[in-house]
């Protein structure tokens, strides 16, 4: 597959710029920049509430090109990267947990609906996406961000209040417990006393 010989044009990193692309016009795109978090309200909404006014940037990369494929057609491709470090809430201390999302996302641009609706879904170096006159590269950027945000984001281990808890050693009362439960006789842990401890509670 050979790659067509245009020079790209270079993108201005401004939201009106990267709304308005025409990816029909036989020309190719390059280009670079960051914006303020808050220039993508659907991925600030996922900040906690009271992080949503301190400054947080997106960078961006875009780069687009044709392939020629044997048969003569030409096929139009666009990769983009973002990058964006935020506060989410751990699911396991709720607490704020400063994230890295990162997008890395090739896409093939057809010219129909009913191409991209074929388009094999198992594919994992690219996705398929309808060409247009006008295309939207920045809502794209915040698509793939958002489809890049973890599931369940969680501190790392060793930065996660709860999870330091749980795994410290056991505290007094929880020893006395378990020495309750010890037979004095055989020094083995006894199920029967358990059981009467629990009828005495
Ligand atoms: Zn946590």
């Amino acid at each position: 597959m050979n790659q067509k010989q245009i020079i790209a044009q270079e993108l201005h990193s401004t939201q009106s710029a990267l709304s308005n692309i025409d990816f029909k016009s036989g020309q190719t795109f390059k280009g670079q920049g960051e914006f303020p978090l808050e220039s993508f309200p659907r991925l600030l909404l996922e900040m906690p509430l009271a992080q949503r006014q301190n400054s947080y940037k997106v960078e961006w990369e875009c780069l687009s090109w044709i392939d020629v494929l044997p048969t003569g057609q030409e096929q139009y491709r666009l990769k983009i990267k973002a990058l964006t470090t935020i506060p989410l809430t751990c699911q396991r201390c709720l607490d704020d947990s400063l994230q890295n999302i990162e997008v890395n996302s090739q896409f093939v641009l057809l010219n129909t609906q009913a191409e991209v609706d074929d388009f094999p879904l198992e594919n994992d170096d690219e996705d398929a996406l309808l060409n247009a006159y006008e295309f939207n590269l920045f809502e794209l950027i915040e698509d793939e961000l958002l489809l890049a945000l973890p599931l369940v984001p969680k501190h790392a281990d060793q930065h996660c209040q709860k999870y330091l808890i749980n795994i410290s050693e056991p505290s007094e009362a929880q020893l006395d417990e378990v020495d309750d439960l010890i037979d004095p006789k055989t020094g083995k842990l006894n199920p029967f006393l358990q059981l009467k401890k629990l009828k005495l509670n």
